[in-house]
């Protein structure tokens, strides 16, 4: 039998992660972080999501304002454009912090309480401030999740540490004297994916997922919200070229979902649901064989895997996730305010393209179809810009935050 004070001091120690869903990102780094943990320190740490803005514990007012997010970039993005700079300066973010923010503060004290967490780990900006508010002197750290413009909100002042995907968030932070050891450049944490394939292993993986292997693959997403003008973008790639595939990943955007769903022949499209973790839905295609339609994937490293070419607006995530798979990007739209400087980034790399109409999607889709050296170029460049250990970094950033390594060090010691 274990002794008692064995067996306690192996218990894992918990860690707040502070999420929402707004957009698929800020989870998605938060799930690679986890992933991570469970690789290097299996049974020592316990890391726990939350998210005081859309969560259950969440005032409804909170909730509802929360879930505006997705149909305000879908419908209106220059008004949501507007709100970001809006709200970009010291002052505006105070007045959001005492008002509508105030209110994500009570759920988070009161995971803080449950759960006795080591840390408090904000994936958010608009949590940032309410990580520390409610950490209860506890070190709290911030992963930033937007890889060039940074909101002020990401750039609170009561942070212990923060960790950063680019140089150029890195700088942003100099400007504001955070330097190292307290900024320290991880890369965007994504999940664990073997890297770019091999001709082979994008066949193999090409069947397995049920798409053909003979036709130039596109891979069109528009993040966790399916944003960008999607169902536009799809019709005109199969219109007006025939011998490409297109594979759709909609996200949460079940209209965009039901509406390809009729254009590729399906007649009894799924009744919504509104969970946003549901079970991938069985591929539909339509009659050639060209469209294939996704709800909410849970593999998307696949899908990037075996694309010929990514078609996405321009999300931090799905860029990150892209260039580990060593995937060419062509960039259809970028959110004004927190997507600015992430088109320069790709195609600055030479990883990708800018295609901003659907005309010049065409275009550039067409370019490249009969341009293998190009393509084989930018999927070079993709992969140099890929940061594949980013997670495991922030995990090791966590473990000596909250005195692991030190523990380990002095096991040697001892
Ligand atoms: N995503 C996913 N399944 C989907 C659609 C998107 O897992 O069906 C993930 C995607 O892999 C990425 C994130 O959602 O990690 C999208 O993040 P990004 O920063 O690109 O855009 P956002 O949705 O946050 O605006």
């Amino acid at each position: 039998m274990i002794p008692l004070s064995v067996a306690r001091a192996r218990r894992p120690m918990p860690v707040l992660f502070l999420v929402a869903d707004t957009g698929g990102g800020h989870r998605s780094a938060a799930n690679a972080v986890t992933e991570a943990l469970a690789e290097a320190y299996s049974g020592e740490i316990d890391p726990i999501c939350c998210d005081p803005l859309g969560g259950p514990e969440s005032p409804a007012i909170l909730r509802w304002v929360t879930g505006l997010y997705g149909p305000a970039i879908r419908l209106a993005p220059r008004v949501w454009g507007a709100i970001y700079r809006a709200t970009d300066s010291p002052a505006a973010m105070r007045l959001v912090h005492r008002t509508l923010l105030a209110l994500a503060e009570r759920p988070t004290k009161e995971a803080v309480a449950r759960h006795q967490p080591a840390a408090v780990v904000s994936f958010h900006p608009l949590l940032t401030a309410t990580a520390v508010k409610a950490s209860d002197g506890r070190p709290v750290v911030t992963v930033v999740t937007d890889l060039v413009t940074t909101h002020v909100a990401w750039r609170y002042a009561g942070v212990d540490r923060v960790l950063v995907p680019t140089a150029a968030v890195r700088w942003r932070f100099h400007l504001d004297g955070v330097e190292a050891p307290r900024c320290v450049e991880t890369g965007l944490p994504v999940a664990k994916s073997s890297g770019p394939p091999t001709q082979s292993e994008r066949a193999a993986l090409r069947r397995r997922l049920g798409v053909g292997e003979r036709r130039l693959l596109i891979v069109l997403t528009g993040g966790g919200e399916g944003s960008g003008g999607i169902a536009r973008r799809a019709a005109a790639l199969l219109r007006w070229l025939d011998d490409i595939e297109v594979v759709v990943i909609c996200g949460r955007n079940r209209r965009l979902e039901r509406t390809l769903a009729r254009r590729a022949g399906d007649r009894r499209p799924e009744r919504a649901r509104t969970a946003a973790k549901r079970p991938e839905r069985p591929t539909r295609q339509n009659a050639g064989n060209r469209l294939i339609v996704k709800g909410f994937v849970d593999n998307m490293a696949d899908w990037l895997r075996c694309a010929d070419v990514v078609v996405t607006k321009a999300g931090p995530g799905t860029i990150a996730e892209a260039t580990c798979a060593g995937a060419p990007l062509v960039l259809i739209e970028h959110l004004r305010g927190q997507e600015d400087g992430n088109v320069e980034l790709v195609v600055g790399a030479g990883a990708g393209r800018e295609a901003a109409s659907v005309g010049a999607l065409v275009r550039q889709i067409d370019e490249l179809r009969h341009d293998p050296a190009a393509l084989g170029a930018m999927r070079a460049a993709s992969a140099r810009l890929g940061r594949p250990d980013a997670a495991s970094r922030v995990a090791a950033e966590l473990a000596e935050l909250v005195g692991l390594a030190t523990r380990a060090a002095d096991a040697n010691d001892g």
